[in-house]
């Protein structure tokens, strides 16, 4: 089997990797000629645990490669996978599909012999459709299936997602596409991966509900933080409590600064403006995005309010910028709504943050960025954990409170006990748990 992955970006060169590692022979394309460049010289431009070594064992063997030359890369694949990226389109939140069409064009004129064209990037309901159609229209003769394949991996632990996923989603019109995606997951049939074989449509509207439902669980969770702390009660015992009753699910019930990242905010977004041009609005969803929106904004709040009703003047050091730890990925990151938001209130910001600084220096400007955590706190006002990468767990709480003017720690992820930092002599503030003084 020989696939084509167009697009090496988080979900391309993952899924380029791990089909390489299934046996197959992947080669991943990308327009991006610097990335590519990288990739062969044995370089990975993103950061996710695992994936080094994977890219290079299976490129040692011989099984994956990395060109930007699709044309070939098509001609000679089975299987065709478009991973392209699908952001909010300006101006109205509907998925910017230009990316796709443009894809689907090239690969139309490069096929050669029977393909499957299957469709990877998360897309509106139709889009496979469409790209059945620009293909027709650009080779009339071509011999190919349209499948849609969304994925549900996630990034910070996304080797383990793509080979052991939850299931496998797979929308296809013909038994011959549906032949070639049973091969391509064989390895997942061996371990009973449930694989839910649907249309394209219904499998293009699986990846929405799921990502919409994960949201709107989150915000759930977050509103439930938001009363605890009005009575005084622990959220993480209300979703202990309600998150072992079998129906609800422990997981996802961990309340934060608001969900960001590349795949939550446009995908709530999109699904929304599908709902509303099919005349069937989902107005929980819309309620959903408009909540999260206005709770980023709260968290600078909450932090100003920490810091006894003020920041103008003050210093405050911030830990972890990224959307969620592991991963580099500064797509639309709450740091990048609430850090402007304490700039704008008057404050200084030193921050740190393992692996996402570098893309976050484009995105916040006016931000001092620091080698280690501890070289954030030297003389600041408060300290504000954005983001709960494992190294910011276990802090030398000693040291973090010689080194801060105030002993004020606001926790924005609750990765510390409030009872441990009261004891420990900080004024600590977490979200929806009792604040002790
Ligand atoms: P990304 O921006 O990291 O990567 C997209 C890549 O496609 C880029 O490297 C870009 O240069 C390349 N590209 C664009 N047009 C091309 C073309 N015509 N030919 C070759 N290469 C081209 O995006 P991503 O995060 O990997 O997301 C891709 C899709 O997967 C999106 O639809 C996203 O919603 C979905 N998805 C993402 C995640 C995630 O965690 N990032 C998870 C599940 C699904």
């Amino acid at each position: 089997m020989r696939i084509a992955m167009i697009g090496t970006g988080y979900v391309g060169l993952v899924s380029g990797a791990c089909f390489s590692e299934f046996g197959v022979t992947v080669t991943c394309v990308d327009k991006d000629v610097s990335k590519i460049d990288r990739l062969n010289r044995g370089e990975i431009p993103i950061y996710e645990p695992g994936l080094d070594k994977l890219v290079e064992n299976n490129a040692k063997a011989g099984r994956l490669f990395f060109t930007t030359d699709l044309k070939a890369a098509v001609a000679e694949a089975d299987a065709v996978f478009i991973a392209v990226g699908t952001p909010s389109r300006r101006g109205d939140g509907h998925a910017d599909l230009s990316y796709v069409y443009a894809a689907a064009k090239e690969i139309a004129e490069a096929l050669d012999g029977h393909t499957v064209v299957v469709t990877k990037s998360t897309v509106p309901v139709g889009t496979g459709r469409e790209v059945e159609k620009i293909i027709r229209e650009t080779r009339p003769n071509a011999d190919f299936d349209i499948v849609s394949n969304p994925e549900f991996l996630r990034e910070g632990s996304a080797i383990g997602d793509f080979m052991r996923p939850d299931r496998v989603v797979i929308g296809a019109r013909t038994e011959r596409a549906r032949e070639v995606m049973r091969a391509l997951y064989r390895p997942l049939y061996l371990i009973e991966t449930p694989i839910v074989f649907t249309s394209v449509e219904t499998s293009e509207l699986i990846k929405y509900a799921a990502n919409t439902f994960l949201a709107a669980k989150i915000t759930f969770i977050n509103e439930i933080a938001d009363l605890c702390e009005k009575l005084g009660a622990d959220v993480h015992d209300v979703a202990k409590g309600i998150g072992l009753d079998g129906r609800i699910g422990k997981k996802f019930l961990h309340p934060g600064p608001g969900y960001g990242g590349s795949c939550f905010p446009k995908d709530t977004l999109a699904l929304v403006r599908t709902a509303q041009e099919a005349g069937a609005p989902l107005r929980i969803i819309e309620t959903v995005v408009d909540i999260n929106d206005k709770r980023k904004r709260a968290m600078a709040d909450k932090v100003i309010a920490a810091c006894g009703g003020s920041v103008a003047g003050k210093t405050l050091a911030i830990l972890g910028v990224t959307f969620k730890p592991n991963t580099d990925d500064m797509r639309d990151s709450p740091s990048l709504d609430i850090i402007p938001a304490l700039q704008q209130a008057g404050a200084s910001l030193r921050a740190f943050d393992p692996e996402g600084m570098h893309e976050a220096e484009k995105l916040l400007p006016g931000v001092v960025w620091c080698d280690t955590a501890y070289e954030t706190m030297g003389g600041a006002d408060a300290l504000v954990i954005i983001t709960e990468w494992n190294q910011f767990r276990a802090l030398d709480l000693k040291r973090v409170k010689t080194l801060l003017k105030a002993p004020i720690l606001v926790d924005l992820r609750n990765i510390y006990e409030p009872e441990m930092m009261a004891n420990a002599g900080f004024q600590y503030t977490c979200v929806g748990r009792v604040s002790l003084p």
